[in-house]
């Protein structure tokens, strides 16, 4: 799950990391009043939406002269007139796609004055198991074009979960930032506090950048983006209240009510198929066979007729889906079982497109016969190759 910069500044706030004064609004009168409430002159009016690139992103609305999703002002009438090109409008980044996000938050912070922007960020590095730390000097905008064209300066430090974050990191990172004197010893406390938020949140990946410092010599965090394990989120009432539904997939949210794990792709054949890894391999057969899936989609070990006939529903919301993959194992749910399932559910939705069925298990011979004998266009597969096979040609034959 992804939160909103803001929201994230204010997580960090408490574990002592060094923010610049800012306030959220919704409205163009909150964020003069925000405004009003910071010191000035100078002010910084942050478009928030849940992807990264805004200073350089262009409204859609605007036209390509316009200012980005990120702009300075010096004036309350300033901040009023950002506000009201930036509210409702579509910011496109170079995170958002194409389509870009709407703006419904903006964050108004003090402006500060910027002396040099570092890199820091952390995330769970798989190939390791561990917490990464990755520093450069060259924070700012273009971070990915740093890590292409010159990744000798980027750091990455690992830090052994059984040990923790020791002083030795803090002082590895305030080397690798080149630091000197006080900012050295901040950014030692600074990588100490983010890392301790960090494990505390049971977070996924919290990026600072840029980490600035500013002209009276403080090290503050300017940027930052914050991800959290959904595994973990239960035990995280108050970051879970910082969801924001309108910055998701209206499907994913969809599927999350059904407790189905559900990923929309840009194929045209809608996969069913319960289990993560039968759900991998379904679609890497796809592939294989030379169409695209259309979606991951985990119904679970109890893939009851509520659960499929919701899955059926989401997967055909997609208008790029030409037709359904359904894979099975009856494992502890029995074959004759998920059949009556598929059966009642793709009766219930008026099923529009082809649907290959692989069931294997439990009863499988009793399920084979249920979809056999329900009058319902579906095929039956014999094993994942065959299934796979078999819908790519239904799916060729319709375009
Ligand atoms: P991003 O483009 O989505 O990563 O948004 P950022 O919050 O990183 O803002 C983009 C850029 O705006 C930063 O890299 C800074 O150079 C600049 N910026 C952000 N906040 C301030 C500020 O308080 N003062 C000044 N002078 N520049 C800022
Ligand atoms: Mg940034």
């Amino acid at each position: 799950m992804n939160i909103h910069e803001y929201q994230a500044k204010e997580l960090l706030a408490k574990f002592g990391v060094s923010i610049p004064k800012g306030i959220a609004a919704m409205t163009v009168a909150e964020a003069v009043e925000a405004a009003k409430q910071l010191p000035g002159p100078l002010y910084v009016v942050k478009s928030q939406i849940h992807a990264g690139g805004r200073g350089k992103g262009k409204f859609k609305e605007l036209g390509p002269d316009a200012k980005g999703g990120v702009r300075l002002a010096k004036s309350l009438e300033e901040v009023e007139s950002h506000a009201k090109e930036m509210l409702g409008n579509t910011l496109v980044t170079i995170q958002t796609g194409e389509a870009g996000k709407q703006v419904n938050r903006l964050y108004v912070t003090d402006g500060v004055d910027i002396g040099s922007e570092y890199y820091l960020s952390m995330v769970v590095d798989r190939a390791t198991g561990r917490i990464a730390l990755i520093v450069s000097t060259e924070g700012g905008m273009d971070i990915e074009e740093v890590a292409h064209s010159t990744p000798e300066k980027i750091t990455t430090i690992v830090i052994d979960p059984a040990q923790g974050f020791m002083p030795h990191h803090g002082r590895a990172v305030a080397f690798a930032l080149k630091l000197k004197g006080d900012l050295n010893k901040q950014a030692q406390v600074m990588a100490k506090q983010l890392y301790d938020a960090f494990v505390a949140l049971d977070c996924a990946m919290l990026e600072i950048n840029p980490l600035a410092e500013t002209g009276d010599g403080q090290l503050q965090v300017l940027d930052t983006k914050m991800s959290f394990d959904s595994n973990a989120l239960y035990r995280h009432p108050e970051v879970m209240a910082l969801r924001d539904e309108t910055e998701e997939d209206p499907a994913e949210i969809e599927a999350s009510k059904y407790d189905l794990a559900y990923i929309k792709l840009d194929g045209n054949i809608g996969c069913m198929v319960n289990g993560a890894g039968l759900a991998m391999a379904t679609m890497d057969i796809i592939k294989l066979n030379g169409e695209f899936p259309a979606n991951f989609l985990d119904v679970g070990g109890g893939a009851t007729k509520e659960k499929v006939t919701a899955a059926f529903k989401i997967i055909l919301k997609d208008p790029a889906v030409k037709g359904i993959l359904v894979n099975i194992f009856g494992g502890i749910m029995k074959c004759d079982i998920i059949a009556d399932g598929i059966v009642a559910a793709a009766k219930e939705v008026n099923l529009s497109v082809p649907l290959v069925v692989r069931l294997e298990g439990t009863n499988v011979e009793k399920g084979k016969e249920i979809l056999e004998g329900s009058g319902l266009p579906i095929v039956s597969a014999a094993d994942l190759g065959d299934a796979a096979q078999k819908i790519v040609a239904e799916v060729r034959k319709i375009a």
